[in-house]
């Protein structure tokens, strides 16, 4: 059985990106299909989202360049069926160090490969800091399917272009060439706000087959979580911010054909 590599990633922070990326893979493993999320934000908000200590060595940078193994730095998490690559501010320094090597667009792609084939995995994804630079482009060099975080809000538009653009030039430079637009994930959907709604509209009118029926509304809740270590579902497991991600990752599940593992 296969598994899938997923980032989510693009030039904007704050639009939600940790926060789907975090509860999305808790909620796939709730489904149990074994999960690992892959953190490449040096802020390492995915890591202490999911109750993990930053570690000084504990992240991709090493294997990057080429010492260690990826299997090196998986962690557990206190959650079944859910893993994690940490990250912390050293990965920071791989922004510079990674342009002077050769392939170094591929880097990541080689070093998650095993990880990839051990069986261990159903699903891995990527969580990226908030600008399109080595460390993101890298993911999209490793990724099957990009996921992209849109906040329902004013210009998603023009950074929704901008990140397809980016895709495209990949394509067609060979980096990836079968990388696919996945899915767009609307995120702080406020029903209040008709802005919000008209932002829903317009994407849905251009790109159908790519928006999630899934939204996922603004609550509190979501914010509050990783402030406990938790994702949504072990810090409010019956609140609207646990049921959208649930709703979405039944969504992905379904659209990438994401089965639970039998062994
Ligand atoms: P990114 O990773 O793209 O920078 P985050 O997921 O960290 O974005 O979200 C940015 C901020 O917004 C965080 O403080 C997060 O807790 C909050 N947030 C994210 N999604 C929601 C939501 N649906 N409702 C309320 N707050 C949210
Ligand atoms: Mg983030």
């Amino acid at each position: 059985m296969g598994c899938t590599v997923f980032t989510i990633a693009n030039q904007k922070g704050g639009v939600g990106k940790t926060t789907t990326a975090v509860n999305l893979a808790a909620a796939l493993a709730e489904r149990k299909i074994h999960t690992l999320v892959v953190d490449l934000d040096p802020q390492a908000n995915a890591t202490s989202a999911l109750g993990v200590e930053k570690q000084e060595g504990k992240s991709l940078y090493g294997p990057l360049h080429g010492e260690g193994s990826a299997f090196e730095m998986l962690t557990p998490t206190a959650w079944p069926h859910l893993a994690l690559i940490p990250s912390e501010q050293d990965l920071a320094a791989i922004e510079i160090e990674l342009a002077q090597q050769q392939n170094y667009l591929m880097r990541l792609r080689s070093v998650l490969e095993p990880l990839r084939n051990s069986g261990g995995y159903r699903a891995i994804i990527i969580d990226c800091p908030p600008a399109l630079g080595m460390l993101s482009m890298n993911s999209l060099a490793a990724a099957d399917h990009l996921l992209i975080a849109l906040q329902c809000e004013y210009m998603a538009l023009e950074g929704l272009g901008q990140i397809l653009k980016v895709v495209e030039r990949l394509k067609q430079a060979g980096v990836n060439p079968t990388l696919d637009v996945g899915g767009i994930v609307m995120t702080m959907f406020d029903s209040r706000i008709n802005l919000a709604k008209q932002v829903v509209e317009e994407v849905r009118q251009h790109l159908p087959d790519k928006i999630f029926q899934t939204l996922i509304p603004r609550t509190v809740r979501l914010s509050e979580a990783p402030s406990f270590g938790k994702p949504i579902f072990a810090y409010d497991a019956n609140s609207p911010g646990a049921k959208a991600y649930r709703d979405l990752a039944k969504e992905v599940a379904e659209r990438f054909n994401l089965k639970e593992a039998t062994v």
